[in-house]
């Protein structure tokens, strides 16, 4: 019965493997499962919309991830790196548009030594004590996690981008695995981060068991916030020839997320807006509670080229906060500016 599943979901947080197999598969739950899903979300965020201002700092990578656009082996990407000055000039911008978290991100680019983060980091913090501090670097070692932690980060965001290791190795070189990823998000979280995970929906290879996998995972770790997002193409990669992932499979796997996980921050991502129009809106209507408007200088936006055709990066992106404003209030929610942390903590055992 359609109705039950859905329905068990909500009141446990949980399903059997088999069950989530058959609500992953059909499209027969959708409409209940966005439903239940906003009944979720508004019972414990309302219509708030946490905005987190996002500033991608540098698009140079030493990794070679076969799917992202900014592979240390793409040689037709184009590279830039942001000065301190500049990374500070966003933060001005961000806070006067109202923002109160501020997310770093970039590829792991050997340039931007712990040094260089944690005088960036600290810098930002004298500046603006009321705001969250976001890293999103990737994998480092533990006391390079700590040395961010005590200059003033407060959050950091890492995918796990696929809980299974046969899996995550077709998606990246035999240099990465899957073990150290989850080594990287156990220290955060020791350290007392607040967390970020996530994977890609549809994803090369990626099979229903997989996607079980990753909610199981992240059953387990307790993230706060889950960031997912179609796998989108990118041409100059391995998996150029490769389908994206659907905008179905997507906001059904954010929908089973909320059911999930309550209390989490579920970011309605870009990837969503880029393979739909509207994408995010409807991202925010199957449970999304977070949108991260791009701050970085327009001039750099095109370069931090993960996937094709990643939408906010032309002359018009300077506007994004008016943009994503009327976009979140069309969609039927309130975009809210204050830091927006995670309401509360609950893992599977203690629900
Ligand atoms: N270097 C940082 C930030 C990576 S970019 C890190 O390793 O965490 C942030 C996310 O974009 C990645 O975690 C990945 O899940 C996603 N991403 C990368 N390439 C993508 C693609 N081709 N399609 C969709 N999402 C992609």
């Amino acid at each position: 019965m359609t109705e039950n599943l859905v329905e068990k979901l909500r009141n446990d947080r949980d399903l059997s493997d088999k069950e989530l197999k058959e609500l992953i598969e059909s499209d027969a739950y959708d409409k209940e499962l966005y439903k239940a899903a906003d009944e979720v979300r508004r019972e414990n965020y309302g219509d708030a919309v946490y905005l987190r201002g996002l500033i991608e700092f540098t698009s140079y990578c030493k990794n070679n991830c076969l799917y992202c656009g900014l592979r240390a082996g793409n040689n037709k990407a184009e590279r830039y790196r942001l000065t301190k000055a500049e990374i500070l000039d966003c933060c001005e911008e961000g806070y006067r548009l109202g923002y109160r978290t501020f997310v770093l991100q970039g590829g792991e680019d050997p340039y931007f030594t712990d040094d260089i983060i944690c005088d960036t980091v600290s810098e930002i913090r004298k500046r603006y004590p009321d705001c969250a501090i976001t890293l999103s670097i990737g994998e480092k070692p533990r006391e390079s996690y700590e040395r961010y932690f005590k200059a003033g980060a407060d959050r950091y965001l890492l995918r796990h981008e696929t809980a299974d290791k046969e899996h995550y190795s077709k998606l990246h070189p035999d240099n990465m695995s899957a073990d150290n990823r989850r080594r990287c998000l156990y220290d955060l979280k020791d350290i007392g981060y607040q967390v970020g995970s996530g994977f890609m929906v549809g994803s090369p290879y990626q099979t229903t068991e997989n996607l079980i996998a990753d909610l199981r995972f992240l059953q387990e770790l307790g993230p706060d916030m889950i960031g997912i997002g179609p796998y989108i193409t990118h041409k100059d990669t391995p998996f150029k020839d490769e389908e994206g992932g659907t905008l179905e499979l997507s906001l059904r796997m954010l929908a089973i997320l909320r059911l999930m996980f309550p209390y989490a921050l579920l970011p309605s991502t870009t990837a969503l807006g880029t393979i739909a129009s509207n994408g995010r809106e409807l991202g925010l209507q199957a449970g999304g509670n977070v949108v991260m408007p791009n701050l970085s200088p327009v001039r750099v936006r095109k370069k931090y080229a993960i996937y094709d055709n990643k939408i906010c990066t032309g002359e018009e992106s300077a506007q994004c906060r008016g943009c994503l404003e009327r976009r979140i209030e069309s969609a039927g929610y309130r975009a809210v500016t204050d830091r927006g942390d995670v309401k509360r903590m609950r893992n599977r055992d203690d629900k």
